[in-house]
């Protein structure tokens, strides 16, 4: 069985949540693309963890975690999350942690240059972490990548990196006006961090095709929302990679399987981290109370989160991007104090109401179409089974299942493990 759990919307639906949970009778958890620009927050008996790069089975002793190579990788940040967790009691091992060799590196000069362009942008910048995706992509696709299998041929390697170092310095001190970077300092922080990751280096494709063929249970672990995908999303504000589930078994290193289940995460209210059109946002006292009540700040960040109601159009549009076959619906009890919630179920554009997710400026222009749905006024986080929702939550759960058009077949109503329901 080969499962995605991807994102319906702008991320941070609790996809970490989800994989953890729904991980248990999966043999592999496999993250296909990204890289430390997102974060997922876990939490469950073993405590609270917030993992950037690695994928969220590895808190899990019996789940191999494989890094696919679609990722890109900064080494020094793997090395001590790999350290953090481990002095939070979890065990890793090249046993349960495969790193694949064509996974891109992304190199200090990534960082440098994410953030001298940023600055650049002032006021007009995209939201990026500045932790080098954009950077260490644009690189993969111009062919000046250094990939993690490079590590195992120090002396063609050593060469790519003095090479590589003077085109980038073109860059960092002809258009930027800063310090170069020095190649030797690169060769050392990729022998410093790099020696530490090769024992988890492999052909990851090798290893995936032969579990899937020996009917493995092989979980693909996105690491943003549909409408950050970099061709679906709200582009330029997007991630650098695609995100969604169809690109996963080519994130993987298996694009000879198919997936058989696309679980779309979906938040019962929306959020979104950074810049970029979000037509549904809400100002002033209603965003304030919803970000509080949702502890809405960027888990890589730290960033406080711009909230918006249920977004019909938006997560619409991104159940058919995913091709979600089902859904889990998110943070249901995150609304349990609000009298009415509101629903975004359209966009008026140009005097017309509009129900399709728009293309580009259109979204910037676009207002949203808000109803009212009375609230439920009652705390959800111990409710187990259906039959435990008050009437008004199940009534909210109809309502967003017909909109969207895909069966919501989990409801999670709080951050721990066991905090859902199956409907
Ligand atoms: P991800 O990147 O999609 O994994 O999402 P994040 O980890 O950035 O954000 C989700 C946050 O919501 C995390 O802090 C989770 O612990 C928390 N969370 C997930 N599901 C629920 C839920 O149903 N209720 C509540 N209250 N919190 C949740």
């Amino acid at each position: 069985m080969l499962t995605a759990i991807t994102g319906i919307n702008w991320g941070d639906e609790g996809k970490g949540r989800m994989v953890d949970l729904l991980s248990e009778t999966y043999d592999i958890v496999v993250r296909y693309q990204g890289g430390n620009n997102a974060g997922h927050t876990v939490v469950n008996a073993r405590g609270k963890f917030i993992l950037n790069l690695l994928p969220s089975g590895i808190l899990r002793d019996d789940v191999v975690n494989v890094m696919g190579n679609g990722m890109v990788i900064d080494l020094e940040h793997l090395v001590h999350e790999i350290e953090k967790l481990r002095a939070g009691g979890i065990a890793i091992s090249p046993a349960n942690l495969k790193i694949s060799d064509r996974a891109v590196i992304c190199m200090p000069y990534h960082k440098l240059l994410d953030c001298y362009e940023e600055d650049r942008l002032a006021d007009a910048k995209y939201g990026s972490t500045r932790r080098g995706i954009a950077p260490v992509y644009g690189d993969k696709y111009m062919k000046k990548g250094i990939r993690m299998g490079d590590l195992f041929h120090p002396a063609s390697l050593k060469k790519r990196v003095e090479e590589l170092t003077a085109f980038k310095n073109l860059t960092i001190v002809g258009v930027y006006g800063k310090e170069p970077v020095k190649a030797e300092d690169m060769w050392a922080w990729l022998c410093e961090f790099g020696d530490v990751l090769k024992p988890y280096i492999c052909d990851a494709g090798l290893y995936l095709d032969a579990a899937a063929k020996s009917g493995k249970n092989i979980m693909f672990e996105a690491q943003l929302g549909a409408l950050r995908d970099i061709d679906f999303g709200i582009y330029p504000f997007t991630s650098s990679s695609n995100v969604i589930g169809a690109y996963a078994p080519v994130g993987a290193g298996i694009p000879n399987h198919k997936i058989d289940l696309n679980i779309g995460i979906m938040k019962a209210y929306s959020s979104c981290v950074g810049e970029g059109p979000f037509t549904c946002e809400l100002f002033g006292k209603e965003a304030e109370e919803l970000r509080k009540a949702g502890g809405e700040c960027g888990a890589a960040t730290g960033r406080p989160r711009r909230v918006g109601p249920f977004d019909v159009v938006a997560s619409r549009y991104g159940c058919r991007t995913q091709g979600a076959d089902e859904i889990a619906l998110t943070k249901l009890d995150i609304l349990d104090t609000l009298e009415n919630i509101p629903v975004t179920v359209a966009y008026e554009l140009d005097g017309k109401q509009i129900t399709e997710f728009p293309y580009g400026d259109a979204l910037e222009i676009a207002k949203p179409v808000n109803i009212s749905m009375k609230g439920w006024k009652k705390d959800l986080s111990g409710c187990r089974k259906k039959e435990d929702l008050p009437k008004e939550a199940a009534d909210y759960i109809a309502f967003i299942e017909k909109s969207v058009g895909v069966k919501i077949k989990y409801v999670s109503v709080g951050a721990e493990r066991d905090a859902y329901i199956v409907l």
